[in-house]
């Protein structure tokens, strides 16, 4: 099952997919809004025997992990049933003739987001469920209305496999195409697949090199395509003096937790806590730490690179090991809380605000707020930043502000950034290295709009135009027209 898929069958299923692009972005939202809820029915109904497969494969636990995962991937489908039947995505624009237009007249120009074409999604390995098959991008892609080419991730091969027939089978069964959505194996037939010039559009979420590698192949072909890679980021989180007098305890607990649940594969995991200095919060730390066990990673190459990170991290020059659990066997690891200083920070940066994807995190003690800026300002940019402060802090905490926008696509007040929800407003993204694709995200229901091109119709009788841009608005859509939302 893990077997590369054979240039044969590759070739087959780009072709299909290209067949399948016209009739996919024919389909009206309500049509495509049917297949993505018959296939998060479809899987819904394969929980057990999904669950099972994800377990064994990359040994995450079935409960809570791998059933709370599968739900959110079967709301994140249906979800985008409803991002259809809203309308709004298309980004409908009406802009009648104007003879009195002050820059010159004008002539009928509407304009309307339409489907890319045939997409390659590159599945991740740490979500094998939200992230992978059946995951957003695949989500997105598919109301978006175009056809689905999936790289599937080495480590979850057969769980890849079958999720994939299960999707696939009831896409086809709910009347969409036949090329509307494959699953490819095999590293090499990633790249060919990327290279082909019937893919319009690229999706990643994994490693820097690896990401880095398919950007570069993306935007070299001789038709250069749009990649949205999802990468590094390390997550800062900064605590006031304030926040430790009212609550240390619980933000060194709620710490612990956050970077070592799951054992730390999450692109959320926050890998550096900015403490004042004269926290006093070691010990709690250090318990908080030395109780979490040893959990196995996902594969032997993550935990592989996890153990490369964590050696690089701690040959650092000032950065010592507070807290270590639960040992190393095999791919399983105990978590590791390392702490330095500011200026052993700022004198090897570029070692220290690198991603370690495992359960180990540093702290970096500041201290006054010239110096935790200056600290922020030499940070990679990531997914997320996040304050732990109190109503007191407001006003010293508005000057820091910037220097966190400027790392992160999602800011966070008094919360821990493991955990995505999928909704209307989220962000998941920021500038690279975070991604390679800063004005998008590849969570919630705005990561449509990666999948989507936009065409303006200048002049064309009404008949000719697509119905959503027609006159009378068929489809009752929510427009902008000359200027006004209606
Ligand atoms: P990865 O090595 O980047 O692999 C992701 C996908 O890209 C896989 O399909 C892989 O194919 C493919 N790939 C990797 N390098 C490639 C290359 N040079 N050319 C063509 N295809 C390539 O990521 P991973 O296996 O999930 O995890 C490795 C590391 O990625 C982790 O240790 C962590 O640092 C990072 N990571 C980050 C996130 C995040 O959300 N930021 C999530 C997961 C992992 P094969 O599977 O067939 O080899």
């Amino acid at each position: 099952m893990s077997q590369a898929t054979d240039p044969a069958t590759l070739e087959q299923i780009l072709a299909a997919a290209a067949d399948a692009a016209g009739t996919t972005a024919a389909a009206t939202p309500a049509q495509r809004a049917g297949w993505l809820n018959a296939a998060a029915d479809a899987l819904d109904a394969a929980a057990d025997e999904l669950i099972a497969l994800a377990n064994r494969e990359t040994h995450l636990p079935a409960s809570p992990r791998l059933q709370g995962e599968l739900k959110r991937t079967t709301f994140q489908l249906r979800l985008f049933g409803e991002v259809l039947a809203d309308g709004e995505f298309l980004g409908a624009t009406v802009d009648h003739a104007d003879a009195a237009w002050p820059m010159g007249p004008r002539p009928d120009i509407r304009r309307l987001l339409t489907p890319i074409g045939p997409v390659l999604v590159f599945a991740a390995s740490n979500f094998p469920f939200a992230f992978s098959v059946a995951g957003g991008d695949t989500a997105s892609a598919l109301a978006a209305g175009c056809p689905v080419v999936l790289k599937a991730h080495s480590g979850h091969p057969e769980l890849s496999a079958r999720t994939g027939e299960i999707l696939r089978d009831a896409l086809v069964k709910a009347g969409a195409p036949e090329g509307i959505f494959a699953v490819v194996h095999g590293q090499q037939n990633g790249v060919t697949a990327l290279k082909d010039p019937r893919i319009q559009a690229a999706s990643f979420t994994g490693s820097v090199p690896g990401g880095r590698a398919l950007f570069d192949i993306a935007t070299s072909r001789p038709s250069p395509i749009p990649f949205y890679g999802e990468l590094g980021s390390v997550n800062p989180v900064v605590v006031t003096r304030a926040a430790i007098d009212a609550r240390g305890e619980a933000i060194a607990k709620g710490y612990a937790g956050s970077f070592t649940l799951g054992a730390g594969q999450f692109c959320t995991k926050p890998g550096l806590l900015f403490l004042p200095e004269g926290h006093g919060l070691e010990d709690t730390l250090r318990e908080a730490v030395a109780a979490v066990p040893a959990q196995p990673m996902l594969n032997e190459r993550i935990a592989a690179g996890f153990a490369d990170g964590l050696a690089k991290l701690s040959e650092v020059a000032g950065v010592e090991v507070l807290s270590e659990s639960g040992g190393t066997e095999g791919i399983s690891h105990g978590a590791t809380l390392l702490a330095t200083t500011a200026k052993a920070f700022l004198a090897d940066a570029d070692t220290v605000r690198e991603e370690c994807f495992g359960p180990a995190s540093l702290i970096v003690t500041y201290a006054d707020q010239d110096e935790l800026i200056s600290l922020l300002g030499v940070m990679e940019p990531g997914l997320t930043a996040t304050i732990q402060g109190e109503e007191s802090d407001v006003d010293w905490i508005r000057p820091v502000l910037p220097s966190l926008t400027r790392v992160a696509g999602r800011l966070l007040w008094n919360d821990w950034p493991t955990g995505v929800t999928v909704t209307w407003a989220q962000e998941h993204g920021g500038p690279y290295p975070a991604t390679t694709a800063p004005t998008s995200t590849s969570v919630g229901t705005a990561a449509i709009e990666r999948f989507l091109r936009p065409i303006a119709w200048q002049g064309f009788p009404d008949e000719l135009l697509p119905e959503p841009l027609q006159e009378n608005n068929p489809w009752d859509l929510p427009r902008r027209t000359d200027g006004k939302r209606q």
